[in-house]
């Protein structure tokens, strides 16, 4: 029972609803050849065992922006490793789990994530109530229509151990999700010990 009410604390803990998070962001994008931290970022597009949909992303693009945009600056380094498609509906269709997303996205991906790497999960909006993004455990999700809103740099920093943090402006604010553009030291040194503990150096 205890284990139970834990769970379901985690899940409105980490599931994350940024209803506004359709104002563009505005950062000046930042690149550094001189990195402390480097993670593979694999892509993984979840579609249902009824029909495929499409998902029109360009994942070199969406590295690269992420480096500019919010993880450069910080001297971590996404790198785009696998793409790939898994068939699974329970995650593609997270209507019938509503507050416990994020348990069973974390269940649901245990056997399709790589341990070494970082994983970013992608279902369609149409088919979810109020979850823009999960992060949990080096694996984040996000609903395609959030992937170029500052939703994902949040679940990214969810997926390397970060919580939520109540300031104006940080990428792990609930908040104004259209202000979120900055990680603080202790976060950005809680972010690059996960990486190191995912990747072994
Ligand atoms: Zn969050």
């Amino acid at each position: 029972m205890k284990f139970i009410k834990i769970l379901l604390i985690l899940s409105v803990f980490l599931s994350c609803t940024t209803e506004d998070d359709f104002v563009p962001f505005q950062v000046e994008q930042v690149f550094s050849d001189n990195l402390d931290k480097v993670i593979k970022v694999d892509i993984i597009y979840v579609q249902s065992s009824s029909g495929h949909c499409s998902y029109n992303l360009n994942e070199t693009n969406f590295i690269h922006n992420l480096n500019g945009n919010f993880f450069h600056r910080y001297g971590i380094g996404l790198e785009k490793g696998v793409i790939k498609t898994i068939i699974n509906d329970e995650l593609y269709d997270l209507r019938d789990n509503r507050g416990q997303e994020s348990s069973v996205f974390l269940t649901e991906t245990q056997d399709s994530y790589d341990e070494n790497r970082l994983s970013i999960y992608i279902i369609k909006r149409a088919h979810t109530v109020a979850i823009a993004g999960i992060g949990k455990d080096q694996r984040a999700l996000i609903t395609d229509e959030f992937l170029e809103t500052t939703t994902v740099p949040h679940e990214i920093g969810h997926a390397l151990g970060l919580f939520h943090y109540h300031e104006e402006g940080n990428i792990m604010g609930q908040i104004r999700p259209h202000m979120r553009k900055e990680f603080t030291n202790t976060q950005t040194d809680r972010m690059k010990n996960t990486i190191t503990k995912i990747v072994g150096i």
